[in-house]
């Protein structure tokens, strides 16, 4: 069986080489999963974008209207932190509808992989940090809303903590959200998550290994679950320009193999996203992201 990876082309928006968010790592990716023979040509795994109905389940429906409209204000486009461009805002449709794509795709074969997503800075009124719409919170109102998937957990080990996420889902009890971070990194006011992992600085693999297996053991308590979200944001790694931790390409590796080994020994489907990375050179920050669609490649 091959893993289901979803992707689009528009996953990747035209963006000025020079912004700090490296957007061509989008294609670098995709070229990356082809050569490696883990992306295949399949219209089932291409997603539409989202629409307005869908998007308004987990955002406020003034501000997707005003995305949508490319009509945000100066305040909200610098606090996203991209340009507002018709294919800005398609990107950020399109990534979330591909989470909800993979999330069915999870559902049905046990493991699945988005090839974007991870805005998980996005809150419910307005994007922040490189985030428009938060895929995962649209990904996960949809499945609720058609009786899916009912108890939910989200991991989240981007380095950079979950409070969009953790936000829009404060309330719900049937979702449970998870966040490693660095502690001192952005966002500098967290919003409490269910569990929250606060890391220090310069953390490397073996402490970082040994507070995620923790806080797996702590989500057990929770479960069972009918889906789990993975933000597998590979700013955790040692030479990323926004992170703190100080990860090797083995320790990201080991990270996603335990996170996915974990869903699969509970017999839980999983679908994961794919989160920050950031750095100077593009194509190996997608060679980082590729260890992530390796590692589920091998479960499914
Ligand atoms: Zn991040």
């Amino acid at each position: 069986m091959t893993l289901p990876i979803i992707h689009h082309p528009e996953y990747m928006a035209n963006l000025n080489p020079t912004h700090r968010f490296p957007m061509s790592k989008y294609g670098y990716l995709r070229e990356a999963l082809i050569e490696r023979k883990l992306l295949v040509d399949d219209p089932a795994l291409n997603p539409e974008p989202a629409n307005a109905e869908m998007l308004i389940q987990a955002h406020d429906p003034a501000y997707v209207a005003r995305a949508l409209n490319e009509s945000l204000t100066n305040e909200e486009i610098k606090r996203i932190g991209l340009p507002q461009t018709e294919q800005i805002i398609r990107r950020a449709r399109f990534a979330a509808a591909g989470t909800l794509l993979a999330a069915h795709h999870a559902l049905e074969s046990g493991i699945a992989c988005n090839a974007a997503g991870g805005s998980h800075h996005a809150r419910f009124e307005h994007g922040a940090g490189y985030c428009v719409f938060n895929d995962v919170a649209v990904a996960v109102r949809a499945l609720q809303a058609e009786s899916a998937a009912n108890r939910i957990l989200i991991i989240d080990c981007d380095v950079h903590q979950g409070d969009g996420t953790a936000a829009i889902f404060t309330a719900d009890r049937n979702v449970l959200t998870v966040s490693l971070h660095a502690e001192k990194n952005f966002p500098f006011r967290k919003v409490a998550s269910d569990l929250d992992v606060p890391l220090e600085d310069g953390m490397g693999d073996e402490a970082y290994l040994i507070a995620l297996h923790r806080a797996l053991s702590q989500a057990s308590l929770a479960g069972p679950f009918d889906l789990i979200f993975y933000n597998a944001g590979v700013d955790v790694h040692e030479s990323d320009r926004l992170g703190r931790l100080s990860l090797t390409d083995g320790g990201i590796r080991a990270r996603d193999a335990a996170v996915f080994d974990w869903a699969k020994t509970r017999n839980e489907p999983i679908a994961s996203v794919l989160g920050g990375g950031y750095g100077s050179d593009p194509s190996t920050i997608a060679q980082r992201h590729v260890i992530m669609f390796e590692e589920a490649a091998k479960r499914i």
